[in-house]
């Protein structure tokens, strides 16, 4: 049985997309890797990568041939200053130059040694090959980036420590973590944090538990502070910062947390809540359309679902609400995405954006009704009527930027969730005909129905309706 953590479902990145800058730049960490096991690093003269599949087709807008080279460079997206990345693109450019690992220089052509191939490799549309020249010989390898920032290599089965250790709960499918709830009487959170404790101390989970948000909300309050457009062509105007302007309080501030709490004070009517959690939602996604830092909730693209319901809950809903909560929130919206990971896809080159939004909008419901009081069977309930409002989803980003649908596609998936989490307080879940399996079972074999035009190929949808050039 797989086990993932929910360490894998929420991890530090960089944006515009998790499939498509976190994991082929995963997938070139790996390959230097390879390069220095082998011993071969120094010796290495040139280095061609060709893109395949959907990396090809929308890779320019997701910025893939950047995260490749940073990746290749030695870069690390959790701790790149981000402000930096467009400075070490224009110096490799311009000096023809790309220093492997950050330490040994060969000569690099941005635009020739990055080959967009529209070829579709048959194990998954996302895939990318290294191939490194040294003496008279290459070396070379296939990595695939299969949603969420998760890479695996071809020909390698992945046998990880995590599959030796027992955990106590095991969980593949929704109905066995409600069995483990119903034998002990724990909350959803308590089983997730039993499991976790099996690869991490209780502090390190916490404190990354902890740094994710803190990695959220900075995110938000820049977001909100950033005025300007998008980068990639389709100037794209950043809304989060006009929105916030006109529904912020009087209350100065000079930090996030100080920031919350002169949200706390502002009026909050009907209206001015839906635009509060809209507002954190794209200001969220703008961030990660301009390259900037985010925490993948399960994907880059649907990165504002997450920290928009959780703001709600801590801002709106619920004022002396605390760091346990935080932490409760973010075990069960983890747990949610990786039962979705295992039952059906969080790549929207396999299933579309009901993959992304969906998936995230699930994870943030369950999160969302369990932290306003729902049982077990109630969270599950809630992620099973977030993603059943949102089968069929497609993907189909304008000029292969994620920015139209996907900036406002957040907002929309976090009122959904909170909408799907109230709605599931209010029902007998022990009476539902739907159940969460159902529904991942329902969006997996809907994933494998949907044309290939709609899985972030860019070659249908909006994305061909708009008719923009691939910018
Ligand atoms: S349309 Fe949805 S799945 Fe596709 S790139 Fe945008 S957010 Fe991601």
């Amino acid at each position: 049985m797989e086990f993932i953590s929910v360490f894998d479902m929420l991890k530090v990145g960089v944006g515009p997309s998790s499939s498509h800058t976190l994991g082929p730049w995963r997938a070139s960490q790996q390959f230097l890797a390879e390069l220095n096991e082998k011993q071969i690093l120094k010796k290495i003269t040139r280095i061609e990568v060709d893109l395949f599949g959907s990396l090809a087709l929308t890779g320019k807008g997701h910025a893939t041939n950047v995260a490749v080279v940073l990746g290749l460079s030695g870069e690390n997206p959790e701790t790149i200053i981000v402000e930096k990345i467009p400075v070490i693109i224009e110096q490799l450019k311009s000096e023809g130059k790309l220093n492997l690992f950050g330490e040994h220089p060969i000569a690099f052509n941005f635009e020739k040694d990055i080959v967009f191939n529209k070829k579709f490799l048959p194990f998954h549309a996302n895939a990318l090959t290294f191939k490194a020249y040294y003496d008279t010989t290459s070396f070379e390898s296939t990595f695939y980036s299969i949603g969420g920032g998760f890479v695996v290599k071809e020909g390698i089965s992945v046998t990880t420590k995590k599959q030796e250790i027992k955990f106590p709960y095991p969980v593949e499918k929704a109905d066995e973590l409600l069995q483990h709830c119903n034998s002990t009487g724990k909350k959803i959170s308590e089983i997730v944090f039993e499991n976790e404790k099996m690869l991490r101390s209780e502090t390190e989970i916490n404190n990354e538990l902890m740094h994710i948000w803190e990695t959220m909300l900075e995110c938000m309050y820049i977001g909100c502070h950033t005025e300007g457009t998008l980068p990639g062509g389709l100037h794209v105007k950043r809304r989060a910062f006009d929105i916030y302007q006109h529904i912020k309080g009087k209350d100065p501030y000079s930090n996030p947390q100080e920031w919350m709490g002169s949200i706390r004070k502002t009026k909050m009517k009907f209206r001015e809540i839906f635009k509060w959690v809209s507002c954190f939602a794209l200001a969220v996604n703008e961030v990660n359309a301009n390259l900037g830092r985010v925490v993948t909730a399960p994907t880059n693209g649907s990165a504002g679902v997450i920290p928009a319901v959780l703001m709600y809950y801590l801002v709106i809903e619920r004022h002396n609400a605390t760091e346990k909560h935080i932490k409760q929130f973010l075990l069960v919206a983890g747990e949610i995405g990786s039962i979705f990971k295992k039952g059906a896809t969080i790549s929207a080159a396999m299933g579309g954006c009901q993959a992304e939004i969906g998936v995230s909008s699930a994870m943030a419901a369950g999160a969302l009704c369990e932290l306003v009081g729902g049982t077990p069977g109630q969270v599950l309930a809630a992620a099973e009527i977030a993603m059943e409002h949102h089968l069929g989803l497609t993907c189909d980003p304008v000029g292969g930027l994620v920015q139209i649908p996907c900036i406002e596609r957040n907002s929309m998936g976090a009122i959904k969730a909170i909408t799907a989490a109230e709605l599931a307080r209010e029902t007998d879940a022990s009476s539902a005909i739907v159940s969460l399996d159902k529904v991942i079972e329902t969006m997996w074999a809907t994933a494998k129905a949907m044309n290939s035009k709609f899985k972030e190929t860019s070659q249908g949808g909006l994305a061909v309706a708009v008719n923009s050039p691939d910018c």
